[in-house]
């Protein structure tokens, strides 16, 4: 059975591991090693992770890439996105300005409005790009320096051991190869009632042409994009309506967190409408006109549609060379990324299991170990870090309490509001909580989720305890510095203490 898709969260991360650990029944089980010829299609982390993994481990490497090296995640998504929130973040912090005992200097600003901070789009974004471009280069120069070679052009099988490639400056090259790895990635999902223009209805890799604030920015979708998007743009300073068609924002995710989210949302004045769902955006002579399914209409200058991903897995070659996809269209692989076809592996967004970069570049390494022999520890999304950019952020690891809840697993729980904690009361931080989950018997960490400022650092010493197993008293009986954000941590474990701690 493969692994399913999800969307960009971590709630399909449950107790026992989803649906996949063997593999597809008619994929041969003896490896192919050694390979000397590998050829990844993708030049996201999926892929240029493993292209240098298979370059390192002696195999000659074709990457091919159409749009851009470090793919989407460089381009379009992640490092856009975070660069963007990184000013977010920044006006965030300044509004606390006032509780610190620091005042406006009350210089006049062009519109009159005397606000402290004014944010120029145009400026964020130029920064914005640049960034993205240079991390960009850094790839492809590194990739070239170790020895990779980087074919620029769209790739397709032709069988599974032959690449045909359109190469952007025109012809057509085939590259034979022992080992294949699809590591094409996914493009955002469109609505047929709701196409993006790019200059008022937009999807999210369209954001960075704007040079304006959006007076007032719909933003369809409250799932994990849509959610950092929409607070994003409400710290820089645009009026924000979120349109959701779930009962509450970030559906899936941990019920506490999402509900404080939800929350702070309203008190910073962003307009959340639950229970939406958005059928259609039209154009209009000056903005955009949002209809709902119940025919209630929303108006804005500007709307944003963040409604999920489509794997970039058509026009592949998945037919002729064999390889199976699921009826969402992404590619099946078991937990070392085979998929059905002897050879040929995939990586990442294409494949559905779990939509990060850091899970796309494992997926790409394991895949390179196993197609050349080397060690291979199978990919365990027990252990997968995930954070969520919004203000407080919300970092999760491990097992997520729904998860616990329906697996029947015993476990303890406890949560402590970032509000008790020192440094937080210091630093004039009012939301958010720490949560540990533990098993009931042993004590054993099995996830964590952390909602703060930071959450995605202070997530780290739960990462560990998941992954090494720690209990909730090894935690609890480690030093941390006082006073600090994560005493918290050590803190909540403390009230895991029980007496029975078992075999680890
Ligand atoms: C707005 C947003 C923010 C995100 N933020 C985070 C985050 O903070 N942290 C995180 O871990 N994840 C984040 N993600 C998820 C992350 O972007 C993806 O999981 C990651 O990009 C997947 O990497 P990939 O290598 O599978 O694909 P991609 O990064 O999409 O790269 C695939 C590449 O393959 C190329 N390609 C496709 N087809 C072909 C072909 N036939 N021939 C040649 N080249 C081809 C594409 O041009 C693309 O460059 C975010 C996603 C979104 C939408």
């Amino acid at each position: 059975m493969p692994w399913v898709a999800h969307g960009r969260h971590n709630a399909g991360v449950t107790a026992t591991t989803p649906g996949i650990a063997e593999p597809p029944p008619e994929q041969p089980t003896e490896d192919v090693r050694p390979a000397s010829r590998v050829v990844v299609v993708g030049g996201g982390p999926g892929g240029y992770e493993a292209a240098l993994v298979a370059r390192r481990a002696g195999a000659e490497v074709t990457l091919v890439e159409q749009q851009g090296l470090g793919g989407a995640a460089v381009l379009t998504d992640v490092v856009p996105s975070k660069t963007l929130i990184a000013t977010a973040e920044w006006m965030t912090i300044a509004e606390r300005a006032p509780e610190l005992g620091i005042r406006d200097g009350g210089v006049p600003d062009p519109t009159g409005t005397h606000p402290a901070h004014l944010v120029d789009l145009a400026r964020v974004n130029a920064r914005v790009v640049e960034l993205a471009a240079a991390q960009s280069r850094d790839i492809c120069a590194r990739l070239e320096s170790e020895g990779v070679r980087v074919l620029d052009g769209h790739g397709r099988l032709d069988g599974p051991q032959r690449v045909v490639v359109d190469r952007t400056d025109g012809g057509t090259e085939t590259v034979d190869a022992d080992v294949v790895l699809l590591a094409t990635g996914a493009t955002p999902r469109t609505l047929p009632e709701a196409m993006p223009d790019g200059e008022r209805i937009l999807t999210w890799t369209q954001l960075y042409d704007l040079t304006e604030l959006p007076e007032r920015l719909v933003v369809v979708g409250s799932g994990v994009t849509g959610a950092e998007f929409a607070g994003a743009y409400k710290a820089l300073g645009a009026q924000v309506v979120l349109v959701s068609s779930r009962d509450r924002v970030l559906p899936g995710e941990d019920a506490d967190a999402a509900e404080l989210i939800e929350d702070v949302f309203r008190q910073r004045g962003m307009e959340v409408m639950s229970r939406s769902r958005a059928q259609s955006a039209v154009r209009t002579d000056d903005g955009v006109l949002v209809t709902l399914a119940d025919g209630r209409t929303v108006e804005g200058s500007h709307c944003l549609m963040a409604v999920g991903s489509v794997p970039s897995t058509s026009g592949l070659g998945l037919e002729t060379a064999g390889v199976r996809t699921t009826r969402t269209g992404h590619i099946e692989v078991d937990r070392v990324s085979r998929t059905s076809t002897r050879g040929v592996y995939a990586a990442g967004d294409c494949t559905g299991v779990l939509p990060l970069a850091s899970v796309a570049a494992m997926q790409g390494r394991i895949a390179m170990a196993h197609a050349l022999g080397d060690a291979v520890v199978p990919l365990d999304l027990q252990v997968v870090a995930a954070n969520i950019f919004t203000a407080p952020e919300i970092a999760t690891v491990g097992a997520s309490q729904n998860s616990l809840e329906e697996s029947g697993v015993r476990y303890r729980t406890s949560m402590l509001e970032l509000a008790r904690n020192p440094r937080a009361k210091m630093l004039g931080m009012h939301d958010g909580f720490v949560k540990l989950f533990a098993h009931a018997t042993t004590g054993i960490v099995l996830g964590g989720v952390v909602v703060a400022p930071r959450a995605g650092e202070l997530v780290f010493p739960i990462t560990l305890a998941v992954a090494q197993r720690l209990t909730a008293d090894d935690v609890a009986q480690s030093f941390t510095v006082y006073p600090s954000l994560s005493g918290s941590i050590a803190e909540v474990a403390r009230t895991l203490h029980h007496t029975e701690v078992g075999s680890r």
